[in-house]
This record gives C-alpha cells, structure tokens and sequence, in this order.
C-alpha cells in the first residue's frame, strides 16, 4: 500500500482504537482515519460497571492511549462524527456532517448498542442502561447511601453494576425473568453458586421475575411487576443484552447474519473490508460454528488480526474464547462455549469460594469456568484446546496438577 493510501475505521471503540495501532506497528504509513460518534477517545469497557461505577474517576485509566498518541502516530481521530453511509463503488464513507472520505481499505468495528427494553415507563428520568462513559457517570451521580436500585437482567451487566450499586450503599434489587442468572453462559449449577453470593452480599435476587412497568410521576418510583406487586425504586438500571450496529454495513450490501459475516482473516464479502470485535460474525475452529463474541479479548486480538491482514498479512485468526466478569470480590473467567456437556466435574474449593468447573462432553472439555482460581485458567485453556479426552477423576482431584495432564 503506498503513503498516500486510505484506511478508514468506522467505530473507535476498542476494535478500533487497537486497529489503528496495530496498522501502525505492522508497516503502514498511509492515512488512517478513525472516525468514533462518541465525544472520547477509545476506552476499554470493562471498567464501566465495575470500578468506574464504584469510584469516581475519570476515563483516564481505561483509555487505549494517551490522547497524544493519535498525533504522533499520525491518527486523524474524529470524535462526535458519525459515519453515515459507506458508497462500495466509489469507495467512500460519508459523515452525518456531509463530509466525504475515500478509502483504500475500510474497517468496521461499530461494536454494539443496547437491546432496549419495550415496557411502558423505560423512558422516564432514572432508567439507566450502560454501554458507555455517559451513561456510567449519569448512574453513579444517582448512586448514593440509601439509593433504591432495582436491576432488570441478570448477566454479567447487571450483575456487575448490582454488585458496584451495593458498594456504593444503594440497596439492591435484582429482577431476572429467567430461572437462574448468567442463562446462556454458565451451567445451572453454577449460575446457583453465584445467586447464593448476591443474596449473602445483601442482593434481593428475584429469578423468574415478570415486569409489566416502570412507574413514577415524571421521573422512577417503582417498578410493576405483572402480579401487581410494586418494588420502590430511586433508579432503574437495564441490562438484557446488546443488538449488533450492522445497519451501515446492511445498506451498504454486505453480508450481514448476527452481525457482519467476515471470514478467518476478518474479512467481509467485500475483500476491501474487514470487520472486527462484538459487531464481526466470525468461524470458530474450535467449536465447529460461527460466532459473534462480545468479548474485551476478542475485540482487541480479532482487531489486531484484521488490520495486520489490511496491511498485507495473511493470517487466520482463531479467538481463544476467554471473558470474564467481576461480581462484588468473586472474579469468574469463561473459556469455551458453555452448552451441551454432559459432565460438569468440580475441581477445588466450592464452598470456600476458590475453585475450577470442566464442562465435558464425551470426555473432552468443551468449556471451563474458573471462579476466584485464575491462576487455572491458561493450564485449562490449553488442556480444553488439546481436544483430548480427560479423566474426570483426574480433573477433579486437587493433587493433579493440571498442567501435568495437558503434557500426558
Ligand atoms: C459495561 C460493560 C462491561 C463489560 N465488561 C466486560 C468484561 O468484564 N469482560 C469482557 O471480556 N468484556 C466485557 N465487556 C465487553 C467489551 O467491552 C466489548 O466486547 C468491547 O468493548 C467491544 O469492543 P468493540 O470495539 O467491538 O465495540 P464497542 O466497544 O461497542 O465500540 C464501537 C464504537 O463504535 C461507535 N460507532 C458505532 N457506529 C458508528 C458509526 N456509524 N459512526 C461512528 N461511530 C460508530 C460506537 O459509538 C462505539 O464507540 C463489557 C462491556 C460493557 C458495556
């Protein structure tokens, strides 16, 4: 690619920002425009229901850069601007301000916006959701001694910022309309571990929770649940998922199934353009299926991989299925795809809150859970991507070391 070459990036979330740097480190010294609707530079998530939302801090620590690193790396960062069409043929992407840019290669990391909840009064002042910094300052500033939360969802979202209200001195109000938390991702069994954690902190953790309205007059009062109980409420915090900004790429004529379809090397059915993070519907080797990942980890690495390949690489990316989550003092990490095992085998300290679930499905792990016991999670990252069938026995038991048996 020569100097005077184009690369846009459309969303300067985490895809994008780690994009931008991950162009630069590979060689390429044309233009890179990084165009973001938000009014901050990238950030990291992650710390939004968590020590954001605890404490009072600013942006600076969950920044991907210092903000005078887009210069000195010659990235035109383009805050508050939204890209509002993407033109195949004449290969440019215009702004909502009329402004058009051409590009040689375009990278869409437009990441995800909240699945809003469809009840009367999810409008009124004092309803929250959390996807960005805005929405994680308005909540805290609500947040205080005596605030009535009530949290609609229980994923890691909401369970995260019950956990953060808590420690703010709000009291806490958990609704989830299904039997357990955490549904699609962790085991029943495990999911009841952690709903015996919220209510020993002091969580009023209600499963199977039916809500017909949110009420007040003006602003929250109470939340209504379909029994006609009313639960008081200062705030409202909703968490029940994230819906893929596909749009952009949908008009454009782009392959678009649960987000933008991209191949292993992130790109989409125009060769020109690549897609990357919680917006990209990837393949996955290792589970056999295509996966849209909502995923701090595979933002950063699925980005890295796609913009290597912009500047001339040739290199499959494979996301290596890890979260996690931080709820109250409990860190839980995930790898895998947590369904259809058939053993759940316990390694560790259950009761005392230090301990390791294999998910098995004919004997080979399919998914792991590591709960307080990071220390375990790379020996069983790497005995879960060795396909290998294992003795239960053998995982279960303490004594073993694990990275005894991925060397077996
Ligand atoms: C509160 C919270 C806590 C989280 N905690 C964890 C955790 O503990 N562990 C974990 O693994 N993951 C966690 N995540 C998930 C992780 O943060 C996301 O997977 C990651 O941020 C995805 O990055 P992304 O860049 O793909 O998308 P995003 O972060 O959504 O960024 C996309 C950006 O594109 C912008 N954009 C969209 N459309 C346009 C347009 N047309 N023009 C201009 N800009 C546009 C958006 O405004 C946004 O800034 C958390 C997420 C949240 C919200």
């Amino acid at each position: 690619m020569s100097d005077q070459s184009c690369f846009i990036i459309i969303g300067a979330g985490h895809a994008g920002g780690r994009a931008a740097q991950a162009m630069r480190k590979a060689g390429y010294e044309g233009r890179i425009v990084l165009i973001g609707e938000e009014g901050f530079p990238p950030y990291e998530r992650p710390p939004l229901s968590k020590e954001l939302l605890c404490g009072d801090s600013g942006l600076e620590k969950a920044q991907l850069h210092d903000p005078a690193w887009y210069d000195e790396n010659s990235i035109e960062l383009r805050l508050n601007a939204h890209a509002t069409a993407i033109d195949r043929e004449s290969r440019t992407v215009t702004l909502a301000d009329g402004e058009t840019i051409s590009y040689d290669k375009l990278l869409l990391t437009t990441g995800a916006r909240v699945r809003r909840l469809p009840i009367p009064g999810a409008d009124l002042d004092g309803v929250f959701y959390i996807r960005d910094f805005n929405d994680t300052q308005g909540l805290r500033a609500r947040l205080a001694p005596g605030t009535r939360a009530v949290v609609i969802g229980g994923g890691f979202i909401g369970l995260e910022t019950a956990a953060s209200a808590l420690k703010r001195g709000a009291s806490v109000v958990v609704l989830e309309a299904s039997d357990r938390l955490m549904g699609r991702s962790i085991a029943p069994e495990v999911a009841s571990w952690f709903a015996g954690l919220h209510r020993e902190r002091g969580v009023d953790l209600r499963l199977g929770a039916a809500i017909a309205a949110i009420e007040g007059d003006g602003k929250v009062e109470r939340v209504v649940m379909a029994d006609g109980e009313a639960i008081d409420a200062d705030v409202v915090v909703i968490g029940i998922g994230i819906v893929p900004n596909v749009e952009l790429a949908e008009a454009a004529g782009l392959e678009v199934d649960n987000g933008i379809v991209v191949d292993d090397h992130g790109r989409t059915s125009d060769p020109d353009i690549f897609a990357a993070g919680d917006v990209a519907n990837q393949p996955n080797a290792f589970t056999g299926r295509r996966l849209r990942l909502e995923s701090y980890q595979n933002a950063q690495d699925q980005a890295q991989a796609a913009a290597r390949n912009m500047c001339g690489g040739d290199e499959a990316y494979e996301d290596s299925l890890w979260v996690w989550s931080d709820q109250h003092d409990v860190n839980l990490q995930m790898t895998g795809v947590a369904d259809a095992w058939d053993e759940l085998v316990w390694r560790g300290d259950v009761e005392g809150g230090c301990f390791a679930v294999f998910y098995l499905k004919d004997g080979k792990i399919i998914a792991v859970n590591t709960v307080n016991n990071g220390r375990e999670m790379r020996p069983c990252q790497r005995l879960m991507q060795s396909g290998k069938r294992f003795d239960p026995a053998a995982l279960a038991d303490p004594e073993v070391k694990l990275l005894r048996l991925a060397k077996e």
